[in-house]
């Protein structure tokens, strides 16, 4: 599970993250946004990107369930 949260102050509605991300953050109107705080799975790449992307960092994302896949891998070793 990933999660997502937006600073919705810092947020300028570039729009990257729709951008970037089109399944999971979405513009409504020239300024809100709009956005799933909690994406499948299958969108975490472009979760990645748009917070790589967004101009003014407000995207925030728990990558805390990376720790658990790593800890999972290594028990099947
Ligand atoms: S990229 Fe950043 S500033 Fe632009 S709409 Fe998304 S969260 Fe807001």
């Amino acid at each position: 599970m990933v999660r997502v949260v937006v600073d919705l102050n810092r947020c300028q509605g570039y729009a990257q993250c729709a951008f970037l991300a089109p399944d999971v953050f979405e513009m409504h109107g020239e300024e809100a946004l709009l956005y799933k705080p909690r994406p499948d799975e299958a969108h975490r790449d472009d979760v990645v990107r748009a917070v790589a992307a967004c101009p003014v960092q407000a995207i925030l994302m728990d990558r805390s369930d990376e720790t658990v896949t790593v800890g999972e891998a290594s028990d099947a070793r």
